[in-house]
């Protein structure tokens, strides 16, 4: 008997993204409700057996969701904002889609209407779940059957899975306080009975094992949610006997939490093995009594091919401490993070495509280190040999090590990263050159991404629209923007972005180092899906990548041309980024990429450049003690993408949050001459921020919400300008929507860039 074997959540959009297309279809009532049940069914029914044929022991159930499990949770657990209620607290599938979407409640009483909950990021992933609001006097009661469903869906295919939930102090932890905030672990005891029930009815059902997710775990925790962790579980394990219950925690080390999780009164508990490797001596020393590890070998959310000969090192040096018998092998995370399986991807590299492992090919890792680690004569064995020998190829891949790469990136020098002069004197130089009125006005970049651009696009890459009728198309497109932006009155002017599909595939798809799949899909959140990026060599570019579009848009007209490029920390955040160096170190390399178009912009005209970092902020570390250290290679690599050019050239920057009160700070130190920001919708709290810490240089606070269909008139656009006025100051303000146009439609822009112009104007007549 080999060790045991085990997954911790599997994605669920299926392999040709049936689930988005199902959703989708049953929205826009193109398929019925019995048509959308049966396509869930068979998703489950495909994954589970999926992953019985891998050679995995103990299967999730309770992980497919329509939309987004933490959705599910709120619905089981009887919570879901009354307005969403009809009577009681079960929510049907119309409910469901109407807490994510907003719409309609048909009731007895009439139809009402209701807005969505709040989405946010799981953890520190590009997943985005619904955030539960709680109320001061919250109720809880079983308001579903979903989970006893699936486990007995499974049952009858003669699978006895292991349902997955998040454990209750990570989902009070992660909920949202309805109105005032309050203390959210007083609910723990009226949450507590719920989760007993449940437990004990899938006890009845036939259940062995169950998984609780308690992310908290590897968060900075106080005293009290650790003494709410240990009362819990202590609770659950009375309650369920003969139930063995797992905890589950990862992407980050459990630091300080760990005596409490040694403790804790359950089966088993989880070590993610890539973020906290540092931690398994300490589980093998301190876990006492019967209790097993599962050991995250195999990681959960990138896409690398597991080294074995490491991963065996690992498993060993645990089975000689605690035996095999006591230990579960796993991937390090739920496989919602990663692709489903690489069978599809036919025009992948061959050399690139043998250094990959997607959800389906990790099931396979984690069942052949299973077995391997309990063979004599492993290291003649074919899968190790193989998987030895793709690890090696990769490793001495030419690629992967560019010589040239490596040289520049040793040559940096801090001054590299470095204006040439303070802020103060590149702001006179800049006023000098560029000669804008007070409060320029300007656009984030891009204009309506209408119907007829993505078609002409999709034509052209076919084949069935030759390069120069593609050409003649968006040149046409962008002098009709150059024009229109002339006409509103507008300052700083951009090309539009036509060329352009997305912020970084456009720029992956042209630098070195990069590769693209053709069905790599994980699951954004609900029914949309991303294709990210692989980064899988030494990065750098080939030739220019903007210079063209942002001439070609630059001859049309007399006033300042903006150069629009993605920065380098948001180019790696959203990409899946090789592992096999550190992170900062494929910053760097990509901003040497970026720095060579800022140069060539530079060196052909263009007196400002916007270099985006929408991602700056985003998949920080789950503590904040572990914040500055990203924060600070990420304001590097920024820095040498942006600092080469003369102090007269203008750097912009880009971010689409406001929450950043936090990391302004950081802001501050990119030292771009203007920094445009989302904060329309926050009715611009974040100038408060602002107050409190000086921002030295340049602002363009949103002032219209591009995320609303709303046209937002001049009058209120020019009331949150003197808002702005009062923190900012007249000389360091400009006048910009809140992000890119892309998603609205040209009878929106036009008359709300109108009123925008209009609003700029009425500011400058009252100087
Ligand atoms: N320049 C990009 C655009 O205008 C910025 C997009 C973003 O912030 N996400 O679309
Ligand atoms: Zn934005």
């Amino acid at each position: 008997m080999s060790l045991l074997t085990q997954n911790l959540g599997f994605p669920r959009i299926g392999r040709n993204r049936e689930l988005k297309k199902a959703v989708e279809g049953y929205w826009s009532g193109r398929i019925t409700r019995p048509e959308l049940l049966a396509t869930a069914t068979t998703l489950r029914r495909e994954n589970w057996r999926l992953q019985k044929a891998a050679g995995i022991q103990l299967i999730p159930s309770n992980d497919f969701s329509f939309y987004d499990q933490m959705l599910d949770h709120i619905c089981l657990l009887g919570c879901a904002p009354d307005r969403y209620l009809e009577k009681g607290r079960v929510v049907n599938l119309d409910g469901y889609f109407a807490m994510v979407r907003g719409g309609e409640i048909v009731t007895d009483s009439g139809t009402r209407h209701v807005h969505a909950l709040e989405m946010t990021k799981w953890l520190d992933t590009n997943y985005h779940f619904l955030v539960p609001e709680l109320a001061p006097d919250q109720d809880f009661g079983l308001a579903s059957t979903k989970p006893f469903d699936e486990f007995r869906e499974a049952l009858s295919l003669g699978i006895v899975t292991k349902p997955v939930f998040l454990g209750p102090v990570s989902f009070l932890r992660l909920a949202k306080c309805q109105g005032e905030p309050f203390d959210k672990l007083s609910l723990l005891k009226r949450l507590l009975p719920v989760y007993v029930l449940i437990l004990q009815e899938l006890h009845k059902l036939g259940a062995k094992w169950v998984q609780l997710d308690e992310p908290i775990l590897a968060m900075d925790m106080d005293i009290r949610e650790k003494e709410a962790i240990m009362e819990t579980y202590q609770t659950l394990a009375e309650s369920a006997p003969d139930l063995s219950l797992m905890v589950c925690s990862y992407f980050g080390p459990y630091g300080a939490n760990l005596p409490t999780v040694l403790k804790l009164p359950v089966k088993a508990v989880h070590l993610d093995l890539f973020r906290a490797e540092e931690e398994l001596g300490r589980f093998l020393e301190g876990l006492a009594g019967n209790r097993i590890l599962s050991l995250g070998v195999v990681e959960g959310r990138n896409i690398w091919k597991n080294d074995f000969s490491h991963s065996l090192g690992l498993i060993w040096k645990a089975a000689e401490k605690l035996g095999t018998k006591r230990l579960i092998l796993s991937p390090s995370c739920s496989l919602l993070h990663a692709p489903l399986s690489l069978e599809a991807e036919t025009a992948l590299p061959d050399g690139i495509k043998s250094w990959l492992a997607f959800a389906e090919e990790k099931l396979g890792e984690v069942a052949a280190l299973a077995r391997l680690s309990e063979t004599e004569n492993f290291d003649a064995d074919p899968e190790y040999l193989s998987n030895q020998k793709d690890i090696h190829h990769r490793r001495n891949h030419p690629g992967t090590a560019v010589k040239e790469v490596r040289e520049r990136l040793d040559r940096v020098r801090p001054e590299n990263g470095e204006r040439k002069s303070p802020f103060l004197e590149r702001q006179i130089l800049q006023w000098k050159k560029l000669r804008l009125p007070l409060y320029p006005a300007t656009t984030i970049g891009s204009f309506p991404q209408t119907e007829e651009v993505r078609k002409m696009r999709a034509l052209w890459k076919k084949g069935r629209l030759s390069e120069s009728e593609y050409r003649a198309f968006l040149e046409e497109e962008t002098i009709k923007t150059v024009r229109l932006q002339e006409e509103l009155g507008l300052d700083v002017l951009v090309h539009g972005e036509f060329e352009r599909n997305d912020m970084v595939e456009f720029f992956g798809e042209k630098l070195k180092g990069f590769a693209f799949t053709s069905n790599g899909w994980v699951q954004s959140y609900g029914s949309r899906c991303v294709k990210p990026p692989v980064i899988h060599g030494d990065v750098y570019r080939g030739g220019p990548m903007t210079l063209d579009w942002t001439l070609f848009a630059s001859r049309a007209t007399d006033k300042p041309m903006k150069g629009m490029l993605t920065g380098p920390v948001t180019i790696l955040k959203w990409s899946f980024v090789r592992d096999d160096q550190p992170l900062a170190d494929t910053a760097n390399q990509i901003a040497l990429a970026i720095r060579d178009e800022v140069m060539d912009l530079e060196a052909a005209g263009v007196p400002v450049i916007q270099i985006d970092e929408p991602a700056l902020r985003e998949a920080l570390p789950l503590r904040k003690s572990e914040w500055k250290a990203c924060l600070d290679w990420e304001v590097s690599a920024f820095k040498l993408a942006a600092s080469g050019v003369r102090d007269e050239t203008q750097i912009h920057t880009h971010m689409c949050y406001c929450d950043f009160g936090e990391i302004l700070e950081y802001i501050a130190r990119m030292d771009a001459d203007v920094i445009s920001l989302e904060a329309s919708r926050s009715r611009m709290e974040l100038l408060e921020v602002f107050s409190e810490f000086r921002y030295p240089n340049e602002i363009g606070p949103g002032i219209w919400d591009i995320h609303s269909p709303q046209i937002p008139e001049a009058g209120e656009m020019a009331e949150l300008l003197r808002r702005a006025r009062t923190v900012i100051g007249s000389r360091n303000l400009w006048v910009n929507p809140d992000c890119g146009l892309k998603t609205r439609r040209w009878e929106e822009v036009i008359p709300a860039l109108k009123n925008m112009v209009a609003a700029a104007r009425m500011l400058r007549k009252e100087d």
